[in-house]
């Protein structure tokens, strides 16, 4: 049996460890990728401390992969060995379930998640189904497309779903590994770009990623900033702070929605009477389908939407995510294999 070399832990909250591993050959309808970049997202802390139902163990996180198609499965007839391709968030649906049916992949009550329904990314070779590959464009290094697959669908998904038209205001709550990409899409989307986040320290980054007005939250009321630009048709909030996501609802203008990406799990202290007279909306918004990230891909090519990234050689998980942890990480840091 051939092996590589993956990322393990071994059980809730265990370390990251780099271990042999049997390489699985692809099944039918599925593909083996020599991987050759993953992201390490935030919510690969969640894995690793066992915040999702049904995980297996020992685990290999990483959901931003990147990497070249090693073996095609039986059935596969739309992709050869050698292409190019990503796989984010969104690992594959059923195309069996109601809302495959209804054809809102994204729902897919059977569907997958790497590093959550099949071995993750932080490895050398990875085996997923074909329906979660998004092609890589030309213009796009491997390293670049693997935080498009969820930090850069995520955001760029959730803002062209929203109602806000360009020129509109449109708010992005923090600077981090979504909110760098949020505000660098809002801008290209054409939206007066709002950046709020805790301090100073990161203004000026914000302005370099174009954003036209910058909202200290630690300074005052951030609602009352909002409406001081005019209020926002939207705000986007990255943040995993349900008190700061909270805190942005007043500087809405009518009928203006937040949408919510960051994860956390306390509950947003909003009441109804802030949403009736103003006629507001919070949503959701899940990451996308293979489909969203080529178009995300295909829109941060057209306009130079890059996340900020910082490699690591995979041998380096550790190191690169105790950083995550520990909240000194880089925008995305990137693992490369
Ligand atoms: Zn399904
Ligand atoms: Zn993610």
């Amino acid at each position: 049996m051939p092996t590589h070399q993956a990322v393990r832990i071994q059980s809730v909250g265990g370390p990251l460890e780099l271990a042999e591993v049997e390489t699985r050959p692809p099944g039918r309808d599925e593909v083996r990728l020599t991987v050759t970049a993953c992201g390490i997202c935030g919510t690969d802390r969640a894995f690793v401390h066992g915040g999702f139902p049904n995980i297996t163990w020992p685990l290999t996180p990483g959901h931003e992969i990147a990497g070249t198609i090693a073996e095609l499965g039986e059935g596969v007839d739309n992709f050869a060995v050698g292409d190019r391709v990503a796989v984010g968030w969104f690992g594959g649906c059923c195309y069996q379930c109601d809302p495959c049916r209804k054809g809102i992949f994204i729902h897919c009550v059977n569907g997958k998640v790497p590093s959550w329904h099949y071995p993750g990314g932080y490895a050398e070779s990875v085996t997923v189904p074909a329906n979660a590959l998004a092609r890589i464009p030309s213009e796009l290094t491997d390293a670049e497309a693997a935080p498009m697959g969820c930090a850069g669908v995520t955001t760029y998904n959730a803002l062209r779903h929203t109602k806000a038209a360009p020129g509109d205001r449109v708010a992005i709550l923090g600077v981090g590994g979504l909110g760098h990409l949020g505000l660098q899409f809002a801008r290209a989307m054409g939206f007066e770009t709002i950046a709020i986040a805790r301090g100073t320290g990161k203004a000026e980054d914000a302005k370099k990623l174009g954003a036209h007005h910058y909202i200290d939250s630690t300074s005052g009321d951030v609602s009352a900033a909002l409406q001081a630009l005019g209020g926002a048709t939207v705000v986007l909030g990255t943040a995993g702070n349900a008190q700061a996501m909270a805190d942005t609802v007043g500087g809405l203008a009518p009928q203006g929605e937040l949408v919510t990406i960051g994860v956390t799990p306390d509950p947003l202290p909003i009441s109804p009477v802030q949403l009736i007279t103003p006629g507001l909306s919070i949503v959701g918004h899940p990451s996308g389908t293979a489909k969203d990230v080529e178009d995300t891909m295909h829109f941060a090519v057209l306009s130079g939407v890059r996340a900020w990234i910082e490699e690591l050689p995979l041998a380096r998980a550790a190191e690169g995510y105790a950083a995550l942890e520990q909240g000194r990480a880089h925008y995305r840091t990137v693992l490369t294999m």
